[in-house]
């Protein structure tokens, strides 16, 4: 492992750092999404730096030239984004869109449509959003009900969709509905994109534990979608969805929020039971253990970096990163607030533990359930047996369910 950058991602290093220097937004509040309050406002600034990077090619550094990006490669995109995360510039907006649902467009859109919507979507003028769960289908997502039946060159979705998140400010989403509920559940899906102002689409955001409102129920009635924003063949659409998932996978990073140096400081600040807290031995053992936990993530991602360095492509191992550190978010977070006691929601300066408390069993649950991921790598990367799946080849329809009406 060779940690440091060779001479030409040096070079880029030093055209990024200048480039932000120039352009980065000097405000100190850059405003995230997370809440409804500050949405509007937060949008809009995240929409000008969106197109700021754009246009000088940042923006999907991967990307090939064709489509807006940079044609660079994925050393580049860590090292932008490394540069990018000194400043306090505004983000989460575009992520699903331009992190899976556009590079699903470029798979096996046409054309004429990724004409139309790569570019808008890559300077932030339209946003898209991921419609696959459902209130029975979210880790195993092949078994959604949201149906489509075909009515001359259209099709029409009925059907529920539930945290997905942005919902409530897109333009444009990619969906996985059930058309023929007679096969096996992997073989009856077909994908479309849409758009998210189509007649009979109703959006109804959630109420979250930390007050903010990032996703939403989706319902569908009789909504029209053309055959011709059909992605891949009819009854081939988990293929296509599975092009989403591996983005989605890549893009699973690690949980950013309160760290060792944090409840570090807190310990040695703070008194536990008559003591500065970092004396007391129980207190010790958990912050040694953190201390492993962090540092074995650093390296972690070190060692990923370097891959990518050499060409490398990150595999399934990636899962280790999220399951480590939103677990390890929340136990801080909650060790936190226990030091603090009241001070941890009613002062401003320790709002960070609070936060990182609400915040850590989202990023537990997102982009795969520490279950999933554990699977994920007791399959993929320790080649364990894989996990029993009863219904694989039972026609969907004949799966039992206890729901009398399917
Ligand atoms: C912040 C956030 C944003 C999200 N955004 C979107 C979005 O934009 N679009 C979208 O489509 N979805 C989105 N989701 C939904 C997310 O993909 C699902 O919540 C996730 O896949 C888990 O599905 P579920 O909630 O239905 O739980 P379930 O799949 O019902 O799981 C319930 C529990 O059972 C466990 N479990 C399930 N299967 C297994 C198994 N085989 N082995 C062991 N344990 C298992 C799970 O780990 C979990 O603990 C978002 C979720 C969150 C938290």
């Amino acid at each position: 492992m060779d940690f440091n950058d060779t001479p030409e991602e040096n070079d880029f290093r030093l055209e990024v750092r200048e480039w932000l220097k120039n352009n980065a937004p000097k405000e100190k509040k850059a405003g995230g999404y997370d809440s409804i309050d500050v949405q509007e406002s937060a949008l809009a600034r995240a929409r000008d730096w969106q197109a700021k990077k754009a246009e000088a090619g940042y923006a999907a550094i991967t990307w090939p030239k064709e489509y807006g990006g940079l044609g660079g490669s994925s050393i580049q995109s860590v090292i932008y984004s490394q540069e990018e995360s000194k400043y306090n510039v505004p983000t989460g907006f575009f992520d699903i869109g331009l992190g899976m649902c556009i590079p699903t467009m470029m798979a096996w859109a046409t054309k004429e449509q990724n004409e139309r919507y790569v570019e808008p979507a890559l300077y932030g003028k339209e946003i898209w959003c991921q419609l696959f769960s459902e209130p029975s289908a979210g880790s195993d997502v092949a078994g959604v009900r949201t149906k489509a039946e075909k009515d001359g060159d259209d099709w029409i979705i009925n059907g529920q969709k539930v945290w997905t998140s942005g919902a409530h400010f897109c333009d444009f989403g990619i969906i996985v509905v059930r058309t023929d509920p007679t096969v096996p559940k992997h073989k009856g899906l077909s994908f479309f994109f849409l758009d998210m102002k189509s007649p009979g689409i109703e959006i109804k955001p959630i109420r979250q534990i930390s007050g903010g409102s990032n996703f939403n129920e989706v319902f569908f009635t009789d909504v029209r979608v053309p055959d011709s924003q059909r992605l891949g063949e009819v009854g081939e659409g988990w293929k296509v969805a599975l092009t989403t998932l591996m983005n989605e996978r890549l893009a699973v990073g690690d949980a950013s929020g309160v760290d060792f140096k944090e409840i570090f400081e807190l310990a040695k600040e703070n008194d536990f039971y008559g003591e500065p807290a970092v004396k007391n031995s129980a207190v010790r053992e958990k912050l040694a253990d953190w201390y492993c936990e962090y540092s074995g993530l650093k390296n972690t991602k070190m060692r990923r970096i370097s891959a990518l360095s050499k060409g490398d492509t990150p595999g399934p191992e990636a899962s280790i990163t999220k399951i480590v550190s939103a677990n390890k978010l929340q136990d801080i977070a909650n060790f936190g607030m226990d030091i603090l006691d009241q001070a941890g929601i009613n002062s401003e300066g320790n709002l960070k533990y609070h936060g990182s408390l609400l915040g850590a069993p989202l990023i537990r649950i997102a982009g795969g359930t520490d279950e999933i991921l554990r699977n994920i790598i007791a399959e993929q990367v320790l080649g364990m047996p894989q996990d029993v799946r009863l219904d694989k080849d039972v026609p969907f329809n004949e799966i039992p369910t206890g729901d009398k009406s399917n």
